[in-house]
């Protein structure tokens, strides 16, 4: 199987009723570049920052991150790399920059800082567009962002960037800005959000840590931690149809998307494109072009009308399992 996996790269994600559904990589270091590459992905759907700023003592400068963005724009030009700005807090501490919480995930995250800190957001903003000059795949997707009060924030500040980078004499186009779906407010307001941005990327391990209120990353709970729930797959599709009626595309980038068995039902619901971790990316694209967009729509339509987890799961186990 794993030969099979290899012939696999260079071909496309294709069904076999002709369906085609981008493969991305999620990466975070220049490491996960080579092994997406090895993979064939098709872009990046999620680039950490926050990774690479884990990793230093002090705050990169914006030439110290031109110079990391641009590594991972020209790795992948002329497909899409997009880069999500600073999200720190919650589980992603940074050591000089020390928060102390008693309930992080509820708190200072992500989009939240970067407001808070302007010139960090300002800083690591014309960093991305800057490095993006000559190649202009940078898309700027932004986290945590829980009403459109934020986006129009975030966007306010992007442009502001973008502007100044202009009257530098720099000659780049102005990136194509996201928001992800990650905060259960924001999937009552995907119409408006996917209204104002470029394109919505649903972040589905904190949409299901948030949804199901339960901790990612607590194995006490982790039997409760359920992609599949049946609310969870609700938000799923009420964000798809959100991004549908705006004309606006919708990408996924959470764990939920490298698992074969999930991959099919996001495929069905509408879903763009998926962005995994580069290990998942053989198994999946494997899956999806032994099967046809029609049957991934009659089993979501199956598992749609039930209310119990456990019968979603063995339901789509027995129909998959059969494929191999
Ligand atoms: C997510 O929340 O699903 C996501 C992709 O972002 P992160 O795992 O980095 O929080
Ligand atoms: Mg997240």
């Amino acid at each position: 199987i794993n030969k099979d996996l290899d012939s696999l790269r260079s071909l496309p994600c294709i069904t076999l009723d002709g369906h085609h559904l981008p493969l991305w990589v999620n990466t975070g270091l220049i490491a996960d570049v080579q092994r997406a590459q090895q993979r064939g992905a098709e872009g990046v759907g999620l680039y950490r920052s926050e990774v690479a700023f884990m990793g230093t003592s002090r705050f990169p400068s914006e030439s110290e991150q031109v110079q990391m963005y641009r590594e991972q724009l020209q790795a992948f030009h002329p497909l899409p790399v997009t880069m999500r700005t600073l999200d720190i807090g919650g589980d992603k501490p940074l050591s000089y920059f020390p928060i102390k919480e008693s309930n992080p995930y509820l708190g200072w995250r992500g989009i939240r800082i970067t407001l808070d800190h302007p010139e960090i957001f300002l800083v690591q903003v014309r960093a991305m567009i800057k490095a993006s000059v000559g190649l202009n795949n940078l898309h700027i997707l932004l986290p945590m962002i829980s009403g459109v009060h934020e986006l129009d924030d975030a966007q306010h500040l992007i442009h502001r960037a973008w502007a100044e980078l202009i009257n530098e004499g720099f000659a780049v186009q102005m990136p194509p800005v996201g928001v992800m779906i990650e905060v259960p407010s924001a999937v009552y307001q995907a119409r408006e959000l996917a209204r104002m941005a470029d394109f919505l990327s649903v972040g589905s391990n904190d949409l299901t840590q948030y949804l199901l209120a339960v901790d990612r990353n607590n194995a006490r709970v982790a039997d409760l931690y359920d992609y599949l729930h049946p609310a969870v797959l609700m938000a799923l599709k009420e964000v798809v149809s959100a991004a549908q009626a705006e004309g606006k595309k919708v990408s996924i980038c959470g764990e939920m998307a490298g698992d074969p068995v999930a991959a099919v039902l996001l495929m069905a619901m509408g879903f763009d494109s998926l962005s995994m971790n580069s290990t998942h990316l053989p198994k999946v694209k494997w899956l999806l072009r032994k099967m046809t967009l029609q049957h991934a729509q009659e089993l979501l339509s199956e598992v749609s009308s039930m209310d119990n987890p456990e019968l979603i799961h063995s339901t789509l186990n027995l129909a998959l399992g059969n494929l191999g």
